[in-house]
Parts: structure tokens; sequence; C-alpha cells
């Protein structure tokens, strides 16, 4: 065991460090949340892919705190050795077992590289032997490589236009400047790759090797996560490579969809979520800008929500047992409805015409972009003293 004092070391959207205590004290706010939401407590197992961030971090919470289901998460994260500090991710996760056990619910961890096979093999021999068939699956992956398990090639996704070169402004994290950024056209390899990482291929072999394995409840829920976006994002992210990843994530729900309504009489959605700080989103030019400005706009109007209040909306108006879940023409649930509401896309757009270098503490609310970003590795996180040394090992066994 070995303590120490822990500071952020960050790099535009990279922070190599993160903080136990702050950590743990985001993870208790979060279950906090889930529990005061009153979710029906009928919920059997769940399996969490993606478990220890971001929305798929809040998913788990939902399922083991609010709706007091048996979870199975997925991830892919680094303990902390000796002077060297572990992933957030694994804090996090260190924190809701800790609070698992003490609440007496069943929360378990499996960290290794989900897409491998022996990810699945791991997930799957957990399931068969302490939990059973599995009335949710949530897919919550976001990551930038991937390696095929059928061919053996690594894919690498890319973050480009698939039109004309794309032109906009964007935040420098390092200088908390506005400087124009310029993205050259994607290659149809770019396109390829980032659907290969970021599309439905991963979760259509998840669910086919749960099928095989018998380990679908009848009734089975399944859900994925997207992303659609405002005007201004939408040459870098939804007509993008990315957006082609999702159109190929959002195909692949109507697949998975066909099939368990024919063998279980359950169902697969993607639910389209709300641009929020997370590791992922921090890391796709122009979106940290966007976000500032949306921040701004939405906490003024009082319709600001994070990923728990996002997914505790998901499970509670759509994805509980009994609830029918209301989607668009596409059959995508929309719990991003709030986002792209007209008022609040009016205002974003009109403070996206006017932000610059001088204005953008002013018209924007970066500085909340900044301290939620700092928070997500657990730093500047209010109640915690980072002049004390923290014990960097910790456990999700
Ligand atoms: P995140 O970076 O916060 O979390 C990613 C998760 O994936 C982590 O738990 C990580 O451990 C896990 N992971 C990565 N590689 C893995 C691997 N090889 N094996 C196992 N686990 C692995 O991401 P996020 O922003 O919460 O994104 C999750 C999903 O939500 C994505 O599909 C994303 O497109 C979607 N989404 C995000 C936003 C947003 O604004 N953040 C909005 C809408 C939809």
């Amino acid at each position: 065991m070995a303590k120490a004092v822990i500071n952020p070391r960050i790099r535009g959207f990279i922070c190599t460090t993160s903080h136990p205590t702050g950590c743990a004290v985001n993870v208790r706010r979060q279950i906090a949340i889930a529990e005061a939401a009153q979710l029906a407590q009928t919920v059997g197992n769940a399996l969490v892919i993606g478990s220890s961030a971001g929305y798929g971090l809040s998913s788990l919470i939902t399922l083991a705190f609010g709706h007091r289901a048996k979870v199975l998460g997925c991830c892919f994260e680094r303990p902390g050795k000796e002077a060297k500090p572990g992933s957030a991710g694994f804090y996090n996760l260190a924190e809701v077992h800790t609070q698992a056990k003490a609440k007496g619910l069943t929360v378990e961890t499996i960290n290794g590289d989900a897409f491998a096979p022996s990810g699945k093999e791991a997930a799957i021999a957990a399931l068969k032997a302490r939990f059973g068939k599995l009335d949710y699956v949530v897919y919550s992956v976001a990551t930038p490589k991937r390696t095929d398990p059928a061919t053996g090639v690594t894919y690498t996704s890319t973050l480009k236009p698939i039109g004309p070169e794309y032109h906009a402004k964007t935040i420098d994290l390092d200088t908390d400047e506005i400087k124009p950024i310029s993205i050259p056209t994607a290659s149809d390899a770019d396109v390829e790759a980032t659907i290969k990482v970021m599309g439905g291929d991963d979760w259509k072999m998840w669910i086919d090797a749960l099928l095989a394995a018998d380990l679908l409840a009848p009734g089975c829920r399944v859900v994925a996560y997207s992303y659609i976006g405002p005007q201004i994002t939408h040459a870098i992210y939804r007509a993008g490579t990315i957006g082609r990843a999702k159109d190929h994530l959002e195909a692949t729900a109507h697949t998975i969809d066909a099939e368990l309504k024919q063998k279980l009489g359950g169902g697969a959605w993607v639910s389209v979520n709300k641009a929020l700080v997370t590791q992922a989103s921090s890391a796709i030019p122009v979106v940290p800008l966007y976000i500032s400005l949306l921040y701004k706009v939405m906490k003024a109007q009082g319709s600001h929500e994070g990923t728990i209040e996002q997914m505790v909306r998901l499970w509670k108006d759509h994805l509980a047992p009994g609830k029918t879940p209301q989607v668009d023409e596409k059959g995508r649930i929309r719990v991003d409805n709030q986002e792209l509401a007209p008022k609040v896309q009016k205002e974003t757009d009109a403070l996206w015409a006017q932000v610059d270098s001088a204005n953008l503490m002013s018209i924007s609310d970066y500085a909340s972009f900044k301290r939620e970003f700092r928070g997500l590795f657990g730093f500047e996180v209010d109640g915690v003293d980072y002049e004390q040394p923290v014990e960097i090992e910790a456990s999700i066994g």
C-alpha cells in the first residue's frame, strides 16, 4: 500500500493522474440521486459494458442503487500501483463496490478488453456462476481503438468530416483561447475504421455470445447510446466519421431488436443522450466550446442535467419494467430532447456567433466545463482536502 499527495497532470483533453477521494465523492453524489429517484425495485440482473465512467457509470449506479438490480460491469481501467495513481474509472468503481457492499447490493466488475473474446468469456463465466439470466444489457463503450477479433486488425477511429474540409472555432484547452480549426476530409479507410470501433459490431457480438450462452431472460431489454447534436457540430459529428459509426450502431439496434422480440419478447434500443462533459466528449474538436455555451443556456433556462439525471430519466420514463419506451420516427429514445429544444438551440447559436477569447468566460460556462473536466478525474471536487496523502491502491475485486 502506498500513500501520496496527488495533483492533476493535464494536457489538452488528457489527464494522466486521478484522485481516489474526489472520484469517491462524485460516485456518492450520483448514488444519492439514483436512490432519491424512487425507481421500481423489480429489476433482476443487469450487465453494463463500459461501466466505469460517463454514461455507463451512471447506468450502473441507476440500475444497482436505484433499481437494486444485481449488476455485472465491464470496463478497461488501470489500477493504481506504488506511486502511480490508477485511472479515474478504477477509483469510481472502487467506491461503487464499497458502497454496494455497505448497502447489501451485488456489483461485480470484469476489468479487461470488452472487445476481446476473453472479455466476453470472463463475463459469461461470472454470469453463469453468480448471476443467471439478464434482464438488462447496457452497451456504453467509448474508445479510440478496437482490434477486430475475427481478423486481428486494429482500427483507430477518427473525428473528421465526410464532406468538404471543416473550418470552425474551438477552444484550445491548454491556453483557454478560441482558435480557428481546420479538419481535413476523412478517407474511406477513416470512415470504415470509425465504424469498426464505435459502430454496432462489438455490441452485436456481445448479444450473440449472451444468446448462445442462454443468458438473456424473457423480455430482456438492451440499450446502447448515441448522439445527434446541433447544427453547429453537424459537419464534424453527425455528418462526420463518428456519425457514420452512430448510424451503424442505430441500424444494429434494429437487427438486435428483431431478434430479441422474436426469441424472447424483448427489445433493443438506442438512446440518444445529451452532450455532457466526459472523457470521450472532451476529445471531440469543437464540442467543449459547444458544451460551454450549451451549459450556460440550459442552466439559465433550468433544464440542465448531468449523466446521472439523464440515466435516471431514461429508466424512469422508458426502460423500467412495464414502461413502453417512447421513440422517434427512427425508433430511437430521445433523452436529448431538452438539449435540442428550439429555445435552447436558438440561444446557443446566438452565443456561438459572438464567442471569442475575450468574452469566453462571460458569455459561456467554460468555467464549469473546466471544473467538470477536472472533476472527471476526482480533482476540484468540493469537500476534498487535496493536501492530504491518499491511498493509491484500491480494489474492485
Ligand atoms: P466515457 O469515456 O466516459 O466512458 C467510456 C467507458 O468505456 C469507460 O467505462 C471505459 O472503461 C469503457 N471502455 C473503453 N474501452 C473499453 C474496452 N476496450 N473494454 C471495456 N470497456 C472499455 O464515455 P461516454 O462519453 O460516457 O460515452 C459512452 C457512450 O455514450 C458512447 O457511445 C458515446 O458516444 C455516448 N454518448 C456520449 C455523450 C457525451 O456527451 N459524452 C452524449 C451522447 C452519447
